[in-house]
């Protein structure tokens, strides 16, 4: 392991180019005039101002959104003609794709060379809803008797989405390249750490044909601007991926409004259960890629691992190992294996979770400690000698803090393993196909990743079982569902009654 590094950056600040509101086409300065600063994880200094969206804002969005879905071209589209711009703007991430990358490693830490393979996904995304876009259709219901019905599939109207900032980008496509798909008008809000890919973005999407109007991006927090979303009578639907705490409230305000349709995607608290007959490296680099990945900034973070006993030790061994070798430091540097902590709130809640497991008796294996006078770099963590009861095990932690477990029995490891709150994802290592199938049908979550983790593609639903979730899924193509509402139409075939 070594020093954050940050002085010997190898990159230079990326030119910012939009740091105002994207409402109807225009990049506008908020409505209060108001501005907050986005910050460097890697030196905790100011990047730049942000003009800061409030209520009155989002009521300005939502207005010109309203009006482009009630009688704006977007919904009156073929899918066809959707599909091309969506395309375009496809293109136009990918040609703009380094700069893009920049954004998101600067603001929110994540590996450059990650960042890099989220542009594609990002376009993917876009390409994937595209081809969905001229094949949403009703069936027909009845074509004998008096009356002939068929049913129809209409975009839900004005949808408002809400995202967090551990991996920007992928959270903006995979809310909106669906919504946009179907036919939907918009109001985005960024999480206020991460607002400038989404700006980007949206100015990329007037390039690439989208009408104005149909998709706003709104920076602001949370209470003001994201509680204006949730509780406006003009919006449809919101589809919000965030904590569960928040996502009570968001549901809560939706109900106390105009009961719009809720999406929840939430946190998560995710085992991986390594069986005897894994191999032993194999098991090891899955483990720590599950865990570590994007400093443990990720929803599906594999954080309980569960150990069969005949390899427990071995494995716990090699864990160790990789954690004191990864190097954690500047994201844009290629060396780099892990970068800073998104942010000094999300910095100060892992280093308390560190202390809650010491205090609660659990052992410290490695790391523990913050790295550096400067930034937000967390050494990767490992505690042994975990119980399930503690606060370390049940609780997300959503930083680079791994729980090891050992267990005896199959039976064993699916109890324990379905002993949380959450329900997002798993992880099985096992060379035995009889463990793998019994295994992905007796936990409860929405993913099981067998011999691999962290899969997510364009065409893989994803989302939560239990307090992880629900109101439809990410990706696949049911995501394009949740942005669609059926209608029957009945006629009579010949001689109306009436
Ligand atoms: P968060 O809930 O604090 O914030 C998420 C978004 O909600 C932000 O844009 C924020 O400004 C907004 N917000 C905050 N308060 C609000 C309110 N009262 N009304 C409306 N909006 C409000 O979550 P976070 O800390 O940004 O993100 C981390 C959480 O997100 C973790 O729990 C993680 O597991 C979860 N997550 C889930 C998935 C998934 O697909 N299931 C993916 C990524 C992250």
């Amino acid at each position: 392991m070594v020093d954050n590094g940050v002085s010997d950056s190898l990159f230079k600040m990326p030119t910012i180019k939009f740091t105002k509101l994207f409402i109807n086409g225009q990049f506008v300065d908020s409505i209060s005039g108001k501005t907050f600063e986005t910050i460097d994880p890697r030196t905790g200094e100011v990047i730049v101002k942000i003009s800061e969206g409030t209520k009155e804002d989002i009521d300005a969005a939502v207005a010109v959104a309203r009006e482009a879905f009630d009688t704006g071209p977007w919904p009156r589209m073929t899918g066809v003609e959707r599909a091309k711009i969506m395309v375009k703007w496809a293109e136009l991430i990918e040609e703009n794709g380094e700069e893009l990358a920049a954004l998101d490693t600067i603001e929110a830490g994540l590996l450059y060379q990650f960042t890099k393979f989220e542009i594609p996904a990002a376009a993917d995304m876009l390409r994937y809803y595209a081809g969905a876009a001229d094949k949403i259709h009703g069936k027909v219901l009845k074509s004998s008797g008096q009356f002939h019905a068929y049913t129809l599939m209409e975009p839900i109207g004005v949808v408002g989405h809400i995202i967090p900032w551990n991996v920007p980008l992928m959270m903006f496509f995979t809310k909106v390249a669906p919504s946009i798909a179907a036919g939907c008008t918009m109001v985005l809000k960024p999480a206020e750490q991460t607002p400038l890919s989404a700006l980007f973005v949206a100015h990329l999407a007037k390039l690439a044909g989208v009408p104005d109007g149909v998709l706003n991006v709104v920076p602001g927090f949370g209470p003001t601007a994201g509680a204006a979303i949730s509780s406006h009578m003009e919006i449809e639907k919101v589809s919000f991926t965030g904590s569960v705490e928040t996502g009570r409230e968001v549901m809560h305000a939706a109900a106390s409004s105009n009961l719009k349709t809720v999406s929840l995607e939430l946190g998560g608290k995710s085992p991986l259960i390594i069986f005897d007959d894994a191999d032993l490296d194999k098991a090891a680099d899955l483990a720590f890629f599950g865990m570590f990945f994007n400093k443990g900034e990720i929803c599906a973070a594999g954080s309980r691992v569960y150990v069969q006993e005949g390899i427990y030790d071995e494995l716990e061994k090699k864990l160790v190992e990789k954690a004191k070798a990864c190097v954690v430091g500047d994201p844009f540097d290629p060396k780099t294996n892990q970068g800073p902590q998104a942010d000094k709130n999300q910095f100060d809640k892992i280093l308390s979770y560190i202390e809650h497991g010491k205090k609660e008796g659990a052992t410290l294996l490695t790391g523990g400690k913050s790295i550096g006078t400067k930034g937000y770099f967390i050494e990767p963590t490992i505690f042994s000698h975990v119980k399930e009861e503690m606060r370390i095990t049940q609780d997300e932690i959503f930083g680079p803090v791994m729980t090891l477990m050992k267990f005896k029995t199959i039976e064993e490891g699916i109890k324990r393993a379905n002993n949380t709150r959450y329900g997002l994802a798993a992880g099985i290592v096992t060379k035995n196909i009889d463990t793998a199938n019994t295994m992905s049908r007796s936990i409860r979550a929405g993913i099981v990743w067998i011999n691999c983790y962290s899969i997510l593609e364009s065409d893989i639903p994803f989302g939560g079982y239990k307090m992880s979730g629900f109101g439809g899924k990410d990706l696949g193509l049911n995501a394009l569902h949740k942005y669609l509402q059926l209608k029957s139409v009945v006629t009579p075939i010949y001689n109306s009654p009436w």
